[in-house]
């Protein structure tokens, strides 16, 4: 069993990275955004942009988050809904950002991510894995780049999408994004003192994946 944490900011290609490592090591993928994600969605869906803490937290006990895999890939559930196909917008990675500074909704997704990592071999992307979910994970990779560079390629994954995008409205969002999660009292975005740190600004997905398969090499027997 391993447990592989990489954490790092939005558009550093964590997901990209994780997915193709637990393809090539047979292991499972978690990507703990989307949990996040689905609880902003529903908060948009049944309070709407307007909510307060106290809000969100009267309505975790309603929700039943889950996550199945279906063919390899990982899907979400709030309720026995799948909500995949609604989480990956603009107005949800900005929910999800908001509603996770809120610790009850920490807590209420905590369990569900150690479970899965103490019953399987994980490769789990977020933001607090190697410092909260999974102190003693095997690796712990701290994954980031400039956010120029996160902000062109979030351009060029819209626009591949057909969606059009504003760099300078991306860069902005992306810039809030990042202050929001390192600046939370709860569980921010930091590297781990035991995180190898990669910088990916100057290299692809493949150059990634090499450097990050060394640094996995270089910590557990394979
Ligand atoms: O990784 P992704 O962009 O899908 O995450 C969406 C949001 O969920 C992040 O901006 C962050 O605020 C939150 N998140 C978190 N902790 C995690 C994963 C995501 O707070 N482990």
């Amino acid at each position: 069993m391993i447990n592989i944490a990489v954490d790092g900011p939005g558009g550093s290609g964590k997901s990209t990275l994780a997915k193709v490592i637990a393809k090539q090591l047979g292991i499972l993928y978690l990507d703990t955004g989307a949990l996040y994600r689905a609880i902003g969605y529903t908060v948009l869906c049944r309070i709407g942009e307007e909510y307060t803490e106290a809000q969100v937290c009267d309505l975790l006990p309603s929700l039943s988050v889950d996550l199945r895999y279906e063919e390899n890939v990982q899907h979400v559930y709030v309720n026995g809904e799948d909500v995949s196909s609604h989480i990956r917008t603009q107005p949800v990675a900005m929910a999800a950002s908001r509603v996770s500074a809120f610790p009850p909704v920490r807590a209420f997704l905590l369990d569900l991510q150690r479970d899965i990592a103490a019953r399987n071999s994980v490769i789990m992307d977020g933001r607090d894995v190697g410092t909260v979910i999974l102190p003693h994970a095997d690796v712990k990779i701290f994954l980031t780049a400039r956010p120029e560079v996160r902000a062109t390629r979030r351009v060029a994954e819209l626009t591949e999408k057909g969606i059009q995008a504003d760099f300078d409205t991306v860069l902005r969002e992306i810039t809030q994004r990042d202050h929001n999660d390192m600046t939370r009292a709860v569980a921010p975005l930091k590297q781990a003192d035991d995180a190898v740190l990669l910088d990916n600004s100057e290299l692809n997905a493949e150059e990634t994946i090499d450097a990050a398969l060394q640094i996995i090499r270089s910590k557990v027997a394979l």
